[in-house]
This record gives structure tokens, sequence and C-alpha cells, in this order.
């Protein structure tokens, strides 16, 4: 496999997502200081339902960064079945100080994101969950794509990674991640596939991709024998680990075989939280132009 890079030739390379995700933050804070100078301040609601505590603690760091870049953010704990949870959405969505909103799981009585995400305005609906934004993504019309899946291209356009006619596979087909990443690749002239729990012989799949994109959520699934040497691997996974750290779905040795690899954490994920404040601006900014004289 040729390295996919334009313009540089990499090995082992990390692909970070800091130094991209400080410069979205440092922009989405600019707007938003107009925004709320024009009185309009922007403000994200997060709807937990259930206690988590992974939720919880992706919330509290969501806070503060929502927090460092000037938007507002209402954490509204329902505590409710199902039917609470929609009201709350419908009730968010109908309130004009309210531009973003944000559903974390999990959810009650075993719901599925899209199960009740449909009752989010697509207009607000900042994480790309109700079905509405997966169909207008898939189409190729405006709409809010979820974060990490946008995060993913994100950080392979800032990295230089060449994806028109390349061979990309995505491993993971939710529809969080795996098949809006896959939409994305496919929208930007990639060749895509798609695998998942009931793919036979995963690493000769994999082994064909010159872009490969895990978000299995299995710890060191993507071992060195699934990669093609020189490829670009880009690690979604976050697996809690006994002493409290995070590691990616991509073994460490991958390093030593791949052209670059996404770090985790560092990679990826704060480049979501990025994007995630930079759709909850983009929504107010559109929210104050549609009411403005
Ligand atoms: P998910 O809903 O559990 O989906 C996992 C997908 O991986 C499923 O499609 C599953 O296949 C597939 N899979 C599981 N085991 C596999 C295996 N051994 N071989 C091949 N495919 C396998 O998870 P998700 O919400 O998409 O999240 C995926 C990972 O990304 C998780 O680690 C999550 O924590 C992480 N994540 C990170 C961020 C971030 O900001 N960095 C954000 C969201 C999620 P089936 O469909 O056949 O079950």
């Amino acid at each position: 496999v040729s390295v996919p890079l334009s313009g540089r030739q990499l090995s082992g390379r990390q692909l970070s997502g800091r130094e991209l995700a400080a410069s979205i933050r440092a922009s989405a804070a600019s707007l938003a200081a107009g925004l709320a100078a024009a009185g309009r301040p922007p403000r994200l609601a997060v709807v937990t339902a259930t206690a988590d505590e992974a939720s919880a603690w992706y919330v509290r760091s969501l806070g503060r960064a929502a927090a460092q870049a000037g938007i507002a953010c209402d954490v509204i704990d329902v505590t409710a079945d199902v039917d609470g949870v929609r009201a709350a959405l419908a009730a968010l969505s109908g309130d004009a100080s309210v531009h973003g909103i944000l559903l974390q799981t999990p959810l009650p009585g075993g719901a599925r994101l899209a199960d009740l995400a449909d009752s989010i305005d697509p207009a607000k609906d900042v994480d790309g969950a109700n079905p509405v934004s997966l169909g207008r993504l898939l189409t190729g019309l405006p709409a809010f794509a979820p974060a990490t899946a946008e995060a993913v291209l994100a950080l392979l356009d800032h990295h230089g990674v060449a994806l028109g006619g390349r061979r990309a596979v995505v491993v993971g087909r939710s529809a969080v991640v795996g098949k809006p990443v896959a939409a994305l690749l496919l929208a930007r002239d990639a060749t895509v596939t798609v695998c998942h729990s009931r793919t036979r012989d995963l690493a000769a799949v994999t082994s064909s991709a010159e872009v490969l994109v895990a978000a299995a959520g299995r710890a060191g699934l993507i071992g060195p024998g699934f990669v093609a040497p020189g490829a670009v691997v880009v690690d979604v996974g976050t697996n809690a680990v006994a002493d409290g750290g995070l590691v990616g779905d991509v073994d460490p040795a991958v390093a030593a075989v791949a052209g670059a690899v996404s770090p985790v954490p560092g990679g990826v994920g704060p480049v979501t939280t990025a994007l995630l404040l930079r759709h909850v601006v983009a929504a107010a900014a559109a929210a104050a132009a549609a009411s403005s004289p």
C-alpha cells in the first residue's frame, strides 16, 4: 500500500488531534463571543436519562470545554421513562433560547438513540442523532453529521491524507460512528468497505485498506496483521482499562507497520468535542440569522 498522504512521506507518525481541536475551539469561541455581544449567546442542552459513569465523565468534560468557548451548557437530568425523555426533547426543541440538543446514552428501557432522537429538531441536532440528519447526510443535503464521524474526516484532512479513489475500510456500523463515517468517506470519493461483527476474515479485509477506521469498541482488535504497511489508521475506539485510562481499538504494535496512526487519547476525541461546540455555534448563528429582520 502506498502511503496516501499528500506532500508528506510518513512512517509511524501519530495523527494527533490536539492542535486541530484547539484551532476549532478558538474559532468557535470567537463566533460565540460575537453572538453573545449581539444578545444571542449560544446554548447547548445535554439530556441525560440514566446514571452512567462514563457518560457523566463526558458531560462534565464537555461542560468545561463549552464554558471555555463561551457556550452555555445546561445538563437536564430527566431520569424518566422514554415518554419523559421525548417530552424533554420536544420542550427543548421548542425553546428558542436553546440552540443545540445532545441526548446522552444509555437510555431507559434499552431504547436506542435512534428510537428517541427523532424528537430533536434537526436544526438543533448538533450530534446528528435524528435519523433525518443521517438521511440528509447520506443524500448529500446539509445536516449536522455526528461529531465523531466528522472528526475522523477532519483529522484526515488536517494531516493531509488524500481520500479520492483510495480504498477505505471502516470497522463498525453503528448509526453514530461507522455508518456516518462510511457516508462521509464515500462523499469524498473513497471506495468504502464497512465491516462488523459478522465479517468473515476481518484481517484480510482490513489489510486491503489504504485508510482504515477502527470503530468497534474492542481494545486492541486491530493488530499489526490487520494493517497494510504504510496504511493510515484512525482509531475511534475508546475502551476503559483497569488503571482508569483509555485505550483504542488499535494495538500499539500497529505503529511499526502503519504510515500513521491516531492516538487514543488525543486523536479523534478532542476533535469530536471541538466540532460539537462548533455545531452549537453554527446552530445559534443560523437561528440568529433566521430571526433577524
Ligand atoms: P457500537 O454501537 O457498540 O458499535 C460497534 C460496532 O463494531 C458494531 O457495528 C459491531 O458490529 C462492530 N464490532 C464489534 N466487535 C467487532 C469485532 N470483533 N469485529 C468487527 N466488528 C466488530 O459502538 P459505537 O457507538 O459505534 O462506538 C464505537 C467505538 O467508538 C467505542 O469504543 C466508542 O466508545 C467509541 N466512540 C468514541 C468517540 C470519540 O469521540 N472518540 C465517540 C463515540 C464513540 P455489529 O453491528 O455486528 O454488532
